[in-house]
């Protein structure tokens, strides 16, 4: 392969990056936000380990996956390849660390929340599961993942909690909330519909969820995780998210992160509070078949 890549798909992967930095800065303009309070996650489920160290040396600081036998595999090329353009910078992104305006690391860059595969390795990189998890899988994604945004029952905290202590490296935690049961009307929450097999805890469950994580040694409580319901608006579906992440944050204080907001429907989660938005196929182009 060519010294940092193959040139035509690095390109397309800038100006897809500069796309999306665009959507992001205009949504946050929008909102009234700054957009400097908002990380990107590019999902580089099914796309290879080229382009994750294309999309770093553009600037990305943070990936997402959601297979496990998928990640590890690449992750560990990632790891390789930019360990190598370390020592030798040539060899990894000709082109330079473009400044990305979006502010990328704005969540990885903190010292607060310990160190991650990156600062484990010396490179600026995090490493988000975002997919179901099972508890067999709990292992292997450990040895890569910084954070596991997908957690939505209790039987899973014990054995993260365990294997965060094992490996001496704590595990960011978001909830990921269903925003699929719920009735609007009155406020009150009920399983109106039927379950879309996106995972997620009902919000009702969320508070004690929310303390077994904060008591679970290795594991910190960063927030919530959701993904909209197909067949409906995302706003109002993100703006029931935000509701929830504020009655969470009530209880821990330390529990900001609101990740939101796909490839589709960033700019909803934009307008609803979303502090990290984790994007896929608009950074890389349309995935071959399969979620
Ligand atoms: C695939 C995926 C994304 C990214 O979706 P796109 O529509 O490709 O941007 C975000 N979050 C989760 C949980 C995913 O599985």
């Amino acid at each position: 392969m060519a010294v940092g890549g193959d040139p035509v798909r690095r390109a397309e992967l800038a100006r897809r990056l500069s796309v999306i930095e665009e959507r992001i800065a205009v949504a946050a303009r929008t909102a009234g936000r700054d957009p400097a309070g908002l990380a990107l996650i590019a999902v580089s489920k099914t796309y290879s380990a080229e382009d994750v160290v294309m999309l770093h040396t553009l600037g990305v600081r943070q990936f997402a996956e959601n297979r496990e036998q998928e990640a590890g595999p690449k992750v560990t090329m990632v790891t390789r390849r930019l360990e190598q353009s370390c020592r030798d910078p040539a060899a990894g992104g000709a082109g330079g660390l473009a400044e990305v305006g979006v502010a990328p690391g704005a969540a990885s860059g903190g010292s607060s929340e310990g160190p991650s595969v990156g600062a484990a390795s010396g490179l600026d990189l995090s490493w988000h599961f975002v997919g179901q998890l099972q508890r067999n899988k709990a292992r292997s994604v450990l040895c890569w993942a910084d954070w596991v945004q997908s957690v939505d029952r209790s039987s899973l905290v014990g054995v993260l909690s365990r294997l965060a202590v094992e490996r001496g490296r704590p595990l960011s935690i978001c909830l990921q909330v269903s925003l699929d049961s719920w009735s609007d009307s009155g406020g009150r929450v009920g399983s109106v519909v039927a379950d879309s097999g996106r995972g997620g805890v009902d919000p009702v469950g969320l508070p004690a969820l929310a303390d077994l994580v904060d008591e679970a040694p290795g594991l910190t409580l960063r927030g919530v995780m959701a993904v909209a319901p197909r067949g409906e608006p995302a706003r109002p579906a993100f703006e029931r998210l935000r509701a929830v992440a504020e009655r969470l944050v009530l209880d821990h204080p330390q529990a900001t992160v609101i990740s939101a907001g796909m490839s589709r429907d960033l700019e909803a989660a934009v307008a609803e509070g979303a502090t990290h938005l984790r994007i896929g196929t608009a950074l890389f182009g349309e995935r071959p078949g399969v979620p």
